[in-house]
């Protein structure tokens, strides 16, 4: 019997990865996943950005155990416990103090979306402003707050209300290299009857996981930094998923040199994939009252335990280096690809362990990742339509695991016949990857 039924029969039709990835898993390590078949899978996906860490690291799974063994605090609410402590310092000495940064910790409620809705909160409360500029293509989240910031439309759509107080405005290289956009935005800003109020903040993504490996360069970001400084608006970067090291430095921000207001922070902030989400405050901007902004899991302790573990490998600059190196590693081969098969239509895009190929033949994105799953790698698309091939290995890969990676996406590209791909296509194959899927079942 399909092993898929039970999931087919009683789970909700909103499930979505487990219809990407049709099997069911059962154990994981590093790079690396297995299956109820015993099926081994290399994970270029790493939960989204959750496992930067890789599955299962050693180290923090064996704190996790001793402190699961020692009766240590789990659920806690916001109480102060031993576990939380030994985070705030570890937080503040590897991270906070060499980089100089004067920021308050905020523990919101797990998601990475409770991290952003609190920072929409705080803007407007400090401003007494209610709008909030963001950017074309940009993901937040999925409650409401973070959805009417968010630009895709079938995301948007699930709402069922009018998302409002949102401005959308062009991020960078949406109009190519020739417009500027922050010179754009800039104009809306100081003209007095363009229709568009000054803000309580800007958010921003510094590279657009979701939105399509889109980069704001170093440039962009200090000029938008500038703007926000001169018109006194707040200046927030949703480091959920580029940041943690997703892009070499611990920040995606750090080398562009700018001093966000707020920083959200999740996926990879416990080290483990457990739920842990955190907004950084600068300590003038805080100014909540008790409680205001609540919520039952503020204090999961084990993903305390976690974090402190993982944030020991930014002790150093061991990993940052080995994010770098290998950076160039997964460029060469994605423009060599790129380059061999013209016939795709691909653009190389993004950073770090952040890169990818955006595809210039509709569904095709899809379909080459499907293949790869078959061949035993997990990769996702990400982009408004699904184009985007996005390579996101765990930090922690080795040089034999990255190859392995891109040599069965380097196949599953080679042996897709492309013109007979679009000529089937404009029979019937459905768009999103998921129907694919479903069909599979
Ligand atoms: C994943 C993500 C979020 C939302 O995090 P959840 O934990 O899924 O709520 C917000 N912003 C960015 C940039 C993300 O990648």
């Amino acid at each position: 019997m399909n092993n898929l039924k039970i999931f087919n029969d009683l789970e909700s039709e909103v499930r979505s990865y487990c219809r990407s990835f049709p099997t069911v898993f059962t154990q994981s390590s590093g790079y690396r996943l297995r299956d109820d078949k015993n099926k081994e899978y290399i994970d270029f996906f790493s939960g989204a950005g959750a496992l930067n860490y890789g599955h299962n690291p050693p180290q923090i799974k064996k704190k996790l155990i001793e402190y699961l063994s020692s009766d240590g605090i789990v659920h806690g609410l916001d109480m102060a416990t031993e576990a939380k402590k030994e985070f705030l310092e570890q937080f503040n000495q590897v991270i906070l103090n060499p980089r100089k940064m004067k920021y308050k910790i905020m523990f919101t409620g797990p998601t990475g979306t409770n991290a952003v809705e609190s920072s929409l909160k705080l803007a407007r409360k400090v401003t007494g402003r209610d709008s909030i500029m963001c950017f074309t293509n940009a993901f937040h989240g999925m409650t409401l707050g973070s959805l009417a910031i968010t630009g895709n439309a079938g995301k948007r759509q699930g709402a069922g209300i009018p998302l409002g107080n949102a401005v959308f405005m062009p991020y960078d290289g949406y109009w190519g290299d020739s417009v500027d956009t922050v010179d754009y935005i800039r104009k809306f800003l100081d003209d007095s009857s363009s229709g568009v109020s000054l803000p309580a903040a800007i958010i921003l993504e510094t590279l657009q996981g979701e939105g399509g490996l889109n980069v704001a360069s170093y440039e962009w970001l200090r000029r938008l930094e500038a703007l926000c400084r001169e018109k006194n608006i707040l200046l927030i970067v949703d480091d959920i998923q580029a940041g943690c090291g997703r892009t070499g430095t611990f920040f995606s921000f750090e080398p562009a040199g700018i001093n966000p207001d707020i920083v959200c922070l999740s996926k990879s902030i416990s080290g483990y994939g457990l739920p842990m989400a955190i907004t950084l405050i600068k300590p003038e901007l805080d100014i909540w009252s008790a409680g205001e902004h609540n919520g039952t899991f503020r204090g999961h302790n084990l993903a305390f335990v976690a974090a402190t573990e993982a944030l020991n490998y930014w002790k150093d600059d061991t990993l940052s280096k080995h994010v770098k190196n290998m950076e160039k590693d997964i460029h060469d081969f994605l423009a060599d690809l790129v380059e061999e098969h013209p016939e795709i239509k691909g653009e190389v895009r993004g950073r770090g362990f952040m890169q990818g190929i955006a595809c210039g033949v509709d569904g095709l994105a899809v379909k080459i990742c499907s293949s790869s799953f078959t061949r035993g790698l997990i990769i996702e698309t990400s982009g408004a339509k699904d184009e985007v091939i996005k390579v996101m290995p765990p930090l922690t890969i080795d040089e034999t695991g990255l190859m392995e990676g891109l040599d069965i996406l380097k196949d599953s590209i080679e042996d897709i016949k492309v013109q007979s791909f679009i000529n089937s296509k404009r029979k019937n194959i459905p768009k999103k990857r998921h129907l694919l899927a479903s069909s599979a079942y």
